[in-house]
């Protein structure tokens, strides 16, 4: 399955992180994939959208990342690239890499107002679900990136 909306959006936001930056081009390896494991997770959670793994680019995605809201999806994303950047992932050795990485993120990209809040969803299956304080960046940085 294709998740062209997060696909563009991961194209613009690694530009940014590029550009703005100055990250190294190698960054232009992430992508996002659907990966049905993250289906799995995501119909246990409401706030499980996505994973990443050590020495990876790709960010597995569940198919309703293409469902939240712009704010949200950059929010994400952003997330995740941090994961990657600091290359801080779950184990039973590192239990503070989700502190890690938002560190990361409010250091690097201050711009992004990058905060936690509550969101609903309407599922590919035309449920209604409500993600508990998950990852937001501000209405202004969305639009810079997606430039809706
Ligand atoms: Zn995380």
């Amino acid at each position: 399955m294709k998740l062209p909306k997060a696909a563009e959006a991961l194209v613009i936001l690694v530009d940014y992180i590029v550009a703005a930056k100055g990250a190294s081009t190698s960054t232009f390896a992430a992508r996002v994939r659907h990966d049905v494991k993250c289906d799995a997770y995501n119909r246990e959670k409401a706030r499980a959208f996505c994973f990443t793994r050590a020495g990876s680019w790709t960010i597995h995605c569940s198919k309703n990342i293409e469902r939240v809201s712009d704010e949200v999806l950059i929010g994400l994303l952003l997330h995740e690239m941090g994961h990657i950047a600091i290359q801080a992932f779950h184990s039973d050795k590192n239990d503070t890499c989700e502190v890690d990485v938002d560190r990361w993120v409010a250091k690097n990209f201050p711009e992004a107002g990058y905060h936690y809040k509550n969101h609903s969803y309407r599922t590919a299956r035309g449920k209604d679900l409500t993600a508990k304080s998950i990852e937001h960046v501000s209405k202004r940085f969305a639009k810079t990136i997606l430039g809706a």
